[in-house]
């Protein structure tokens, strides 16, 4: 039996038709005919006017806060149960993270502690120059009032969406609920391009501006001239063949992503097991299915439950580190943090791949309820 992974890639025979159209037509380098097309299409796809294609999802996070003027000595909100990548950007800059618990509804930002946050920034009058939120394993936060407390403050709010891409908040696309929105076309995400990032916003000289600054910030001359500092980010026409033929099955692949969810919500129905909650006010696109042990009533904790099945080649993983409690950002403000510890103890992410079969998911299953029997 062959290893059961967390979310590996899965391309069909469209990205690989593409990719070798994009390759016989000698378009290998960054800029290209296919680079154009998965921009115009991914921005229709997620309801922004402008998308810009770039080499990572932390390369777009790195250039919306430089596009924003962030910069040494200023402050960032962000949520703090996240990839690293998200707070890893801010550092890029010059700035502070400054990270925000959970709410237990959606295990994204509490806009609550959000909006806190904010009257103690404005009341020691040093505002943030921006907030970072983020759709944790494919659900949407919740941004009518992490709308409501940025526009009180002025602050401009960036979607972190590298995980959500296909949810949606309110009937609004990820990654549309900001002033700008990050995509992640990482091997492990939702679709992928080996590795790639969007950009997304609905001002057009923002992302015109990410197209210059990804592209070394040439000036416009015949020679190279430059009076700003650029960046290497742009994403290449092969990869973005890939990307448009990805796409296309995005639909398909939420599909197979929320059968995964529902089935392990039905198998696992036991006293002690509990499923990050789908809030009522999105879509998940299902990306990672997640659940928090309780060891007490379970019978077995986390760990047991993972250390088993890794024993039978199959891949689990815990519940993100707070970046609050990384050695690396010991140093930074947090506001509450307890729930996000207590979903980083107790939680587990559990194979959730759109080529999962039947039989691999119900033998995660049987597997995850032989530990606790
Ligand atoms: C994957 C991810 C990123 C980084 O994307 P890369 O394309 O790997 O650079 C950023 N934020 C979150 C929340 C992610 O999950």
């Amino acid at each position: 039996m062959s290893r059961i992974y967390l979310s590996p890639p899965h391309m069909g025979d469209q990205e690989r038709t593409l990719l070798l159209e994009a390759f016989d037509s000698n378009w290998i380098a960054p800029l290209g005919p296919h680079v154009d097309a998965f921009e115009r299409e991914f921005a229709a796809k997620t309801g922004v006017a402008n998308a810009a294609a770039l080499s990572s999802g932390t390369g777009a996070l790195h250039l919306a806060l430089t596009i924003l003027r962030v910069g040494a000595g200023d402050e960032v909100l962000v949520s703090t149960l996240t990839f690293a990548a998200t707070a890893n950007a801010v550092t890029y800059v010059g700035a502070q993270p400054v990270f925000i618990d959970s709410d237990r509804s959606s295990w994204n930002i509490n806009p609550s502690l959000l909006a806190e946050e904010l009257a103690a920034c404005a009341k020691r009058g040093k505002l943030p120059k921006a907030v970072i939120a983020v759709d944790l394993y494919g659900q949407c936060a919740d941004y009518d009032p992490i709308r409501e407390a940025c526009g009180r403050y002025e602050v401009p709010l960036i979607e972190d969406a590298a995980e959500a891409l296909g949810g949606s908040y309110k009937g609004k696309p990820a990654g549309s609920l900001g002033s700008m929105g990050v995509f992640s076309f990482n091997g492990n995400k939702i679709i992928t391009t080996s590795g790639g990032g969007m950009l997304v916003s609905d001002r057009k000289e923002w992302i015109d501006r990410a197209r210059f600054l990804s592209t070394q910030a040439r000036d416009p001359a015949p020679h190279y001239e430059h009076s700003h500092i650029g960046f290497n980010y742009r994403m290449s026409n092969l990869l973005a063949a890939v990307g448009r033929g990805q796409l296309r099955v995005l639909e398909e692949r939420v599909a197979q992503r929320r059968s995964n969810n529902a089935f392990y919500r039905e198998a696992l129905d036991l006293p002690g097991l509990e499923f990050m909650p789908e809030a009522s006010f999105g879509r998940s696109n299902g990306w990672l299915t997640c659940l928090t042990v309780d060891p007490a009533r379970f019978g077995a904790g986390r760990e047991d439950i993972r250390l088993h099945l890794e024993k039978l080649d199959i891949e689990s993983r815990p519940v993100w580190k707070p970046m609050h409690l990384q050695p690396v950002f010991k140093e930074c403000r947090v506001r509450g943090g307890e729930v996000a510890n207590e979903l980083f103890d107790r939680g587990l992410c559990l194979p959730s791949g759109s080529s999962l079969t039947a039989e691999q998911r119900a033998r995660v299953a049987m597997e995850v309820r032989r530990v606790g029997a």
